[in-house]
């Protein structure tokens, strides 16, 4: 049986669901949206994210005309249908359809849907054996024009990093901010471990993200975990020289959940291969997300 679609209250086979070339998701990027998981029927922050989701629509003054419970509710009967305890799931609200102009106030009602498929990660030897990344000159939207704490459908910016990347043959891209600081990743934020006085265990640091990141919710979980197995953590101004020189460095998200990174503009990270904390935090990652979250059965 095809993929159903979840689209304004309706559920249609993959091939059918389709939106108006006059949506202004489409024709301008206007919208929100969020990238979930599921793990062995469990959803893994939902309530977080439909928080997000609100958050990024609100401030857009972009209304969705239903609420976080009737959403829930439409996620899962889209995990069910489509026989799915396992998931990457794709919520996205966009302003609706309009007219040629940009006033969303011609949109009348927006549009929502909901993919729910399986998950294409990264393959499994970057995880065994670490990525390698590039800075980008693309650098992260301004706080001050697009901030990046939105969720959007405007993820040029991301797009444009990402395709540079690319082009040298990386497959992630640092992204720095307008004053050269570290920002994320393109989908991920960063991290990195570091023992800087010889301390029983080292320190655990991610820029603030009033510097130019998305608010992540794995970035938030590894926070959680670190305070639970008293890791020292901070959130710190980062540069390049920084993250050079750090023991680890690995990226966090819903999607790529908790990658090393073992090379960054052609030097190596620590001992060049994937460290001992990230190896902690994965798993610890790996057992709150088998644990917790929304329960839901076929
Ligand atoms: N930064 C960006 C730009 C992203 O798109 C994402 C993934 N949505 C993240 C960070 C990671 O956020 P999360 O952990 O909530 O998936």
């Amino acid at each position: 049986m095809p993929l159903q679609v979840y689209l304004d209250g309706r559920w249609y086979p993959k091939n059918e669901a389709k939106i108006s070339v006059f949506d202004h998701g489409l024709l301008y990027g206007d919208g929100v949206f969020e990238g979930i998981r599921s793990y062995g029927g469990l959803i893994f922050k939902l309530k977080e994210h439909l928080n997000r989701l609100w958050e990024s629509a609100h401030t857009l003054m972009l209304e969705i005309p239903m609420t976080q419970t009737e959403m829930q509710k439409a996620i899962l009967e889209t995990l069910k249908r489509n026989k799915l305890l396992d998931a990457y799931i794709r919520v996205v609200v966009t302003r609706g359809v309009g007219d040629l102009g940009l006033d969303p106030a011609k949109c009348l009602r927006p549009t929502i849907f909901i993919i729910t498929d399986k998950i294409v990660l990264y393959p499994e030897s970057l995880y065994a054996n670490g990525l390698e990344m590039i800075t980008v000159p693309t650098v992260r939207n301004l706080p001050e024009a697009v901030n990046p704490s939105i969720k959007s459908l405007n993820y040029l910016n991301n797009i444009l990093a990402k395709i540079e990347a690319k082009n040298s043959g990386c497959m992630e891209a640092l992204m720095l901010n307008h004053q050269g600081y570290v920002a994320e990743c393109t989908g991920d934020n960063i991290f990195m471990v570091k023992n800087e006085d010889g301390a029983a265990r080292p320190r655990l640091l991610t820029p603030p993200v009033y510097l130019g990141a998305l608010k992540g919710i794995t970035r938030q979980a590894i926070i959680e975990i670190a305070a639970r197995k008293q890791i020292p953590f901070e959130e710190r101004i980062l540069t390049r020289h920084d993250l050079f020189n750090a023991d680890e460095v690995f990226l966090t998200g819903t999607a790529a959940e908790i990658i090393p990174v073992v090379k960054l503009d052609g030097r190596l990270i620590g001992k060049g291969k994937p460290g001992p904390w990230t190896g902690i935090l994965r798993k610890e990652f790996r057992n709150l997300t088998r644990k917790e979250g929304v329960h839901y059965t076929l």
